[in-house]
């Protein structure tokens, strides 16, 4: 094996490759380059452009399926293409044929941006190209883990003896948490059920609010709990009452799960968390916390009371990639009893060298077995904000929320339907298919892009603001496009 320099600054390897592609495109005398550099930075260029053009496009895509097919359905060839070819066609197509979700006027769903540092770093995390199933294949990715892990529970203010695991999103830290909390609900009964299964088991009670977010049901369904729970009703914000909860539970015997929430997907409001932990362990039950987004109040002073008692449950979900704006894909599972945890997740096998000290194999606390270091990206993140920047990027969002009902709320052809604690905003426009009308005709101006939801029964628009770009101007100009499409 040699190793020279190309006389561009990249580093060439050259060894036998023909045992390795087979294509004639190769030449297996070809040397290989280690990476091609250039090819990085084409990427890069291209990303600069897209980036650049974001904050001026119409949000919503324009390309049809039709003429992306046109574009990038090209036959398959023998030799394969040059790499930059290949490139240059996606990226034309990138600014039509993508939501500007990266953008500052992107309001649907609850989709964060991404702060640039980590975009940088998940590229970064590209290229090391790192398996992080074990220690042993990726210290350095561990060891960025286990530190965003304790930032993490220090800033929402979670208990310290937690355990984290960096999974795919919101749905799976659900399905990781309730993993462990069917370990610990059955071993407290007596029953192993990941060697046993849950033929046979005693009954699991599965007790929710009436307003879970559908990926708990999901995660039940994976879990073999079912989707048939005891549904706890909800006030006129959303939230669980705590007294039809104890009212349930006195009626419950034997393992129990109880699902609570912090920030409601339609009002952002939360579950009173600390009378449902009182109640919930006075029955000696497992509480989970469904905190995709909302989880991140506990890291700003001025809505930390929203979330009071929130470090009293058992097990808490949330993302990174919404409210702290990382890439996708990066979800947080956190569960109190690291034993229940491990237990639930891990796998082992004689040729994995797994460690036994106090170094992180990922494969202990996710679903997955190989994975990308998604967690890195919560390392910078956090280590460039600080918790002044973390806090800040909590209290804007949320002021940018406020901004828009206050604005939208001056034209009385609006309802504002809830109250705007968060980040998230509803809104109504006399009638259903008014409401209807206006957001589809907000999608088409192109301003700004926001969805649909119904609310106790009631056609609404949703507002969510979750991108870390969005200024006060985006949302002035956004809150015209939206009054300009009431018309008449
Ligand atoms: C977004 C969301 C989820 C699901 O998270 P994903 O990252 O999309 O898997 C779960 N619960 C709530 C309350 C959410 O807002």
């Amino acid at each position: 094996m040699q190793i020279g320099d190309s006389g561009f600054g990249i580093r060439e390897i050259s060894f036998p490759i023909s045992n390795l592609r087979t294509s004639s495109f190769y030449d297996p005398g070809m040397p290989l380059e280690i990476y091609d550099e250039a090819i990085l930075r084409r990427a890069l260029h291209h990303a600069g452009a897209y980036l650049r053009e974001l904050p001026d496009r119409p949000v919503a895509p324009r390309a049809t399926r039709d003429e992306l097919m046109q574009a990038l359905d090209v036959p398959l060839t023998e030799e394969g293409e040059g790499d930059t070819a290949v490139l240059d066609s996606m990226a034309a197509c990138a600014s039509r044929g993508t939501m500007a979700t990266a953008g500052p006027r992107f309001f649907g769903f609850v989709i964060g941006g991404s702060l640039p540092v980590t975009v940088a770093t998940d590229w970064l995390l590209s290229a090391w190209d790192q398996n992080t199933g074990i220690y042993v294949a990726s210290p350095i990715v561990a060891v960025l883990e286990d530190i965003a892990s304790g930032w993490l529970l220090d800033l929402l203010r979670l208990p310290s003896e937690s355990s984290v695991g960096f999974t795919t999103g919101g749905q799976m830290s659900n399905f990781t948490c309730l993993a462990a909390a069917r370990h610990a609900v059955l071993r407290n009964a007596g029953w192993n059920v990941e060697e046993n299964g849950l033929n046979g088991a005693p009954k699991i009670n599965i007790v929710l609010s009436a307003e879970a977010h559908i990926t708990i049901y999901v995660s039940l369904r994976y879990l073999g709990l079912g989707t048939k729970a005891i549904l706890i009703p909800t006030d006129e914000q959303g939230r669980m009452r705590a007294d039809e909860l104890r009212k349930t539970l006195a009626r419950l015997s034997g393992p129990t799960i109880v699902c609570a929430q912090a920030g409601n997907v339609n009002t952002g409001s939360f579950d009173p968390l600390r009378e449902i932990a009182t109640a919930t362990h006075e029955h000696g039950a497992w509480l989970h916390v469904d905190g995709a987004f909302g989880l991140w109040a506990a890291a700003s002073r001025r809505k930390r009371p929203l979330i009071d008692g929130v470090e009293l449950a058992d097990s808490w979900a949330t993302d990174a990639h919404k409210w702290l704006n990382v890439p996708y894909d990066c979800g947080v599972a956190i569960v109190r009893d690291s034993a229940a945890h491990r237990a639930s997740m891990t796998s082992s096998a004689a040729y994995l060298e797994q460690t036994s000290g106090k170094e992180r194999d990922s494969l202990d606390w996710v679903p997955e077995f190989s994975r990308r270091g998604r967690g890195v990206t919560v390392y910078t993140a956090l280590r460039t904000l600080g918790r002044l920047g973390v806090e800040d990027l909590v209290d804007r969002l949320c002021d940018r929320a406020k901004q828009m009902a206050d604005l939208l709320q001056r034209d009385d052809r609006v309802q504002i339907l809830n109250d705007v604690v968060l980040n998230q905003v509803l809104v109504r426009f006399g009638d259903d298919q008014r409401t209807r009308e206006v957001i589809t005709r907000v999608q088409q101006d192109g301003t700004c892009w926001l969805g649909g939801t119904t609310w106790k029964n009631q056609a609404a628009m949703r507002v969510s603001v979750s991108n870390w770009a969005t200024t006060e101007e985006d949302i002035e100009r956004s809150a015209e496009a939206i009054l300009r499409s009431i018309g008449r």
